[in-house]
């Protein structure tokens, strides 16, 4: 009897568990904020960016960018200067009004970044920076054949805008200036103090580019923006379920960045009476650890920000689970671990990437070296990685040091509920096309807003272009070219921002 009534009664707080769990969820579920009705193009464009202009003279002055061969390579003593100073040409005499009204310094080590200062009419005023960078990533060698149109020909076919830089980044830099250009005839002149920088070095980590500019705005004493806008991810569709309008995607932080090398010292000496383990059997192992050892998942660092902000319009399986992820967490988990993409929102990871070692096969390697590349979630930094790299791998045979560069803290979040994303987001979806959602999200690489992220709390990284699948593939790959619908409307986006960012506080 005590038996059967002890199970009753577990029975009973059983059911009183789950009736207030239900309970609890559907509060929370029905509490999350509701979807936003005002999804379509705001009815306040401005005219700005309803004007009719000479498009095709615009896509020819874009096209025509694509043809200078900004190519970043390491080392950059290599680039070919001349053809950056060749790019500075063309946009001087594209943008002759940009040239007149506005002040042109060449900045950088060396020289080749351009900083255009737009002076406003009042200095008190926080003035805003929107960036660009000028270089491109080279084309991998071997692959030049298997592009439609030539990588530096700048082809204009297809609706599209065939070249290298074409969406990463030059449609940045053309369109901004286009918009500037085209507000100048329109006799516009900003209250605030508007500078166009663009680096040229981005594609090398922006050290001698964006960096320089950074600092020299700060040695003017140049700070507190009210906005700073760099490249960023696009506009994309299909990216949730329940989701069937496009997203864009407005980058408020950056994953930071550290390559280790993993080096053991052997003994040397013939094949034929070898050790239990050679330099690469140890470094092997060490390699086999940290990948059976991943970083612990966090799913509160911030990965997590644009399936928040999304939530509300997701399917409701997925609404449910993201409000209530006091209950769910643990399959949220389990769920976003099984794909690299949402595995990489919520924890830094390992990517093992080169590995020397050994010169013939009787000879007993003396030296193993191999490269591990980690993308570090916020929360966590350079010195953490290190100190668990070293704990997890628990080998004094093994040696691990910083490779190349010292690495890059992670960014820290600007503000994505404050002025400045309301008028990003505002300008997005006043110039459309159709309704738009927009999304804070966490980056997994690097811009050159990094530069300006400790200095102001309103760095985003948006692009107004949309990017499907293939497209992502381009971009650094074959085949980069952007549709000259999106061009267009990347100068529109442009008009619309300027007139917009005048009237934040
Ligand atoms: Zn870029």
């Amino acid at each position: 009897m005590k038996k059967v009534r002890r199970g009753a009664g577990v029975a009973v707080l059983v059911v009183m568990a789950v009736t207030v769990v239900a309970g609890v969820v559907v509060a929370r579920t029905l509490s999350s904020s509701p979807p936003d009705p005002q999804l379509g193009a705001d009815a306040t464009t401005h005219e700005a960016a309803l004007a009719p202009f000479d498009e095709d003279a615009a896509v020819a002055r874009f096209a025509e960018a694509l043809r200078y061969p900004t190519v970043s390579v390491p080392p950059p003593a290599e680039r070919d200067t001349a053809a950056f100073l060749a790019l500075h040409r063309h946009l001087d005499q594209s943008y002759p009004l940009v040239r007149e009204h506005l002040t042109r310094e060449r900045v950088g080590r060396p020289a080749l970044s351009l900083l255009y200062t737009w002076e406003g009419t009042d200095p008190s005023r926080a003035p805003v920076v929107l960036m660009g960078h000028l270089d491109v990533v080279p084309v991998i060698p071997g692959t030049e054949d298997e592009w439609t149109h030539p990588p530096f020909s700048g082809t204009v076919a297809d609706g599209a805008v065939w070249g290298r830089g074409a969406m990463d980044d030059k449609v940045s830099v053309l369109a901004v200036l286009q918009a500037v250009d085209l507000l100048l005839a329109m006799g516009h002149r900003p209250s605030r103090t508007i500078y166009l920088a663009f680096g040229h070095d981005e594609e090398l980590g922006g050290a001698d580019g964006a960096s320089a500019i950074a600092d020299l705005l700060e040695s003017r004493g140049v700070r507190d923006f009210a906005m700073v806008l760099d490249e960023g991810p696009g506009v994309t569709e299909g990216l949730a379920p329940g989701i069937d309008v496009p997203v864009a995607m407005v980058g408020v932080a950056e994953k930071g960045y550290v390559s280790l090398e993993l080096t053991v010292r052997g003994e040397g000496g013939h094949s034929s009476v070898p050790p239990s383990a050679t330099a690469i059997g140890v470094l092997a192992e060490a390699i086999s650890e940290l990948e059976e050892h991943p970083f612990p998942a966090n799913l509160d660092a911030g990965g997590l920000v644009m399936l928040e902000a999304l939530a509300p319009h997701m399917a409701q399986r997925f609404r449910v689970a993201l409000a209530n992820r006091w209950l769910f967490d643990p399959l949220l988990e389990r769920t976003l671990s099984a794909e690299p993409q949402t595995s990489a929102l919520i924890r830094t990871t390992t990517a093992a990437t080169m590995f020397t070692a050994g010169v013939k096969d009787n000879v007993l390697p003396i030296d193993a070296s191999a490269t591990v590349n980690f993308r570090i979630l916020p929360g966590e930094t350079v010195v953490s990685v290190i100190e668990r790299v070293r704990r997890v791998i628990d080998d004094e045979r093994v040696t691990v040091a910083t490779a190349n560069e010292s690495g890059r803290d992670p960014s820290p979040f600007s503000d994505f509920r404050g002025p400045a994303f309301r008028a990003l987001e505002a300008s997005i979806r006043q110039v459309g096309p159709g309704p738009v959602l927009v999304a804070p999200v966490l980056l997994m690489g690097g811009t050159d807003a990094t530069y300006y992220a400790a200095r102001s709390p309103n760095v985003l990284r948006f692009l107004p272009v949309r990017m499907t699948d293939g497209d992502l593939v381009r971009v650094h790959g074959t085949d980069e070219r952007l549709r000259v619908e999106d061009y267009l409307h990347s100068v529109r986006f442009f008009l619309q921002l300027v007139k917009n960012v005048d009237a934040l506080p």
